[in-house]
């Protein structure tokens, strides 16, 4: 993203608007430090600039495109043709049927807005969980991006992207629950931004949700599960998808 200097007053309404905060003011200008800015287009269209001064780049070159498929949730991602980070998540599994009722989805969310991610801190999630036999999703950007998914390396040229946040999704037997979580929980002092986990797995008998007794039956107070939920409803058709 770009400014105009010659349109831009100096006002600094912009500022706020944006989630990666690289939009400075230098000399009554406003200037998109470039390091910082995750071509997520926030600025450009919440149309807070009387004076139309944003100026979206028309293509993006490789690397620095995949900041956009990360970022703008208008951007499509061509390999799977989804928008907004590239992936039909795991939590829409009612649609897309990617896992059976004897597999456990996992989802990791690095970065959020405000806080922004480089794709080296996805990477430390990668290769922190890789070596535990999980089986990456293949229609994600991470996973595109992946040079090698026994060790989870990612393609070093995308290593210094910054995005607004990136989606990393896996599937694993139920017995591997624990050593992810543990992996994860291991890593979190040296990732560089915030994440969170989400275990997904299908209801069983009506009600029976089987991840939360398995990590309730550990009795951890490391991975202690609150009353906190989030329900997608009215996605689809349960159970329509290919795993059923
Ligand atoms: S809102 Fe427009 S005119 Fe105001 S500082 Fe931002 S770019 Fe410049
Ligand atoms: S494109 Fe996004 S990250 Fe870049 S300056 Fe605009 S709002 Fe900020």
């Amino acid at each position: 993203m770009n400014v105009m200097a010659e349109r831009c007053t100096g006002c600094g309404l912009c500022l706020k608007h944006c989630p990666m905060r690289a939009i400075k003011i230098t000399a009554r200008k406003a200037r998109v430090d470039q390091d910082l800015c995750a071509e997520c287009e926030v600025c450009y269209r919440v149309g807070v600039c009387t004076e139309d001064a944003f100026e979206p780049a028309r293509e993006l070159a490789w690397p620095r495109s995949i900041r956009s498929i990360f970022s703008n949730p208008l951007t499509e991602f061509k390999e799977t043709g989804v928008t907004g980070r590239g992936t039909e998540e795991m939590k829409t599994n009612d649609v897309t049927g990617r896992f059976r009722s004897s597999m456990l989805g996992v989802c990791v969310d690095v970065g959020r807005p405000n806080v922004g991610a480089t794709l080296k801190d996805v990477e430390v999630i990668t290769r922190a969980v890789a070596p535990l036999g999980v089986e990456f999703e293949g229609k994600n950007p991470v996973t595109y991006v992946m040079r090698d998914r026994a060790s989870g390396q990612l393609d070093p040229a995308v290593l210094s992207e910054r995005v607004v946040s990136a989606v990393v999704e896996f599937t694993i037997p139920p017995e591997k629950l624990r050593g992810v979580l543990e992996a994860l929980q291991a890593v979190a002092p040296v990732v560089d931004t915030v994440f969170s986990v989400g275990v997904i797995c299908r209801m069983e008998d009506g009600d029976h949700v089987p991840a939360l007794d398995q990590v309730r039956g550990w009795g951890d107070p490391d991975f202690a599960v609150g009353p906190h939920s989030k329900v997608n409803a009215g996605l689809g058709r349960p159970g329509s998808g290919p795993g059923e």
